[in-house]
């Protein structure tokens, strides 16, 4: 399907909202975004684009994490399809964004994302987001227009940008369109100029949390500690959409690390695929055609790579996988990551199905069943995979080569 067809598709039955000539200069213009899907990996070059636009930063207005408290509050009532929670959230974010500020917001900026700017960008196939997800702006929309236009009646713009954030050359224009109408006097060199500072924001972001990660394996490889792999969606970052069980195994003093920050540095990637390169059987560290051939999903892509990662580093003692109720997307991934995982020795525990409420007792036991195995093996694992990697692993010696 063409980029260009689904704007069109989504160009109706906008929220009328207030006249742009109306609102208020740009210094004092208030601007909420609701913290949900992707949002959670791009918020930086939001914050970026909106400060290069002139936006105060306090007047950047970030909807508060996902609860079900929020859901019952805000959200009550709005609901519009039966799906995956993630997306389902979204409704008691608007609702917050709309009827839970002290100070009234005068646009609301729901982005619909189709492509993801992704470090396998290139590598892969496509850098698609989930179709639910990049629809849930028109989709959740419909929850607060169904009697009444609720924005309208706020005093809101409501703007659903269409954006491919993986192909840049496209973003000023598409957020140009999709703004103009919100932001008063928004001109096109401007949001030009906003798109770059916003990807600029957004990849120093990626490189200190990479840069970050790299020092957290540092440490494990030094000291021959174990330290342990989320695989997950961003979303699942929200303390309501992953129910923090990251959090309960890292009290128990292990490192966590996220795949979406992993460490890329060339030295550390040739080390760790240089052999499977070399071999023929991939063309890059960051193809995954020998385990992923479809690789359309930006986000399922960066979880099949992170198994192939966690796999080759010895100090990754094992995978914590999380993926929501109803993710069709997941569903076809759980065999190959669980797979790629196991085979390399790595311990692997999964919590799918994940929903609004956090299952408290049975996080509890996995959380102990796991520390408990990790206790026990941990040790024999990186001895195990660091026998079966070549020697020369740059964590030992560190001198990062950024990519
Ligand atoms: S990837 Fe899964 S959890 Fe995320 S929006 Fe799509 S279906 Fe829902």
């Amino acid at each position: 399907m063409s980029t260009l067809t689904l704007p069109r598709w989504f160009a109706r039955a906008r929220s009328s909202g207030p006249d742009p000539s109306q609102q208020p200069s740009r210094n004092k213009l208030r601007i909420g975004i609701p913290r949900v899907l992707n949002l959670w990996s791009t918020h930086q070059f939001w914050t970026g684009l909106f400060g290069a636009l002139g936006i105060e930063p306090r007047n950047l207005v970030f909807s508060g994490d996902t609860s079900e408290e929020q859901g019952r509050q805000f959200g009550k009532g709005r609901g519009t399809v039966d799906c995956c929670y993630p997306v389902k959230c979204i409704s008691g974010h608007y609702g917050e964004l709309v009827f839970g500020q002290r100070e009234k917001l005068d646009i609301i900026v729901s982005p619909m994302i189709y492509t993801l700017p992704s470090f396998l960008s290139g590598h892969v196939a496509r850098t698609l987001a989930c179709p639910r997800v990049m629809a849930a702006p028109e989709n959740i929309k419909a929850g607060f227009l169904k009697e009444r236009d609720v924005f309208a009646e706020a005093g809101i713009h409501y703007a659903t940008p269409f954006v491919s954030l993986d192909e840049p050359k496209l973003v000023p224009k598409q957020l140009f369109e999709g703004l103009k109408d919100a932001i008063p006097g928004l001109t096109r060199e401007e949001t030009a100029r906003g798109v770059e500072e916003g990807y600029r924001a957004l990849h120093a972001f990626n490189d200190r949390l990479r840069k970050k990660s790299r020092e957290v394996l540092e440490w494990c490889a030094r000291e021959d500690r174990p330290c342990l792999l989320v695989l997950a969606r961003p979303y699942h970052m929200d303390p309501g959409i992953g129910h923090e069980i990251e959090v309960d195994l890292q009290a128990h003093g292990y490192p966590i690390l996220w795949a979406q920050y992993f460490p890329i540095d060339a030295d550390l990637m040739n080390w760790a695929f240089g052999p499977d390169v070399g071999a023929g059987i991939i063309k890059s560290p960051f193809d995954i055609r020998d385990v992923w051939p479809s690789s359309y999903s930006s986000n399922t892509n960066e979880i099949l790579w992170g198994a192939k990662a966690a796999a080759r580093m010895p100090w990754v003692a094992c995978v914590v996988r999380l993926a929501s109720y109803e993710c069709g997307m997941d569903q076809p991934t759980y065999t190959p990551v669980q797979q790629i995982v196991e085979r390399s020795g790595t311990l692997f525990f999964s919590f799918q199905d994940l929903d609004s409420t956090k299952p408290a007792g049975s996080v509890k036991i996995r959380v102990e069943t796991i520390t408990h195995y990790l206790e026990k093996y941990a040790r024999e694992i990186i001895e195990r995979k660091k026998a079966a990697m070549p020697p020369g692993c740059p964590l030992l010696s560190p001198q990062p080569v950024m990519t």
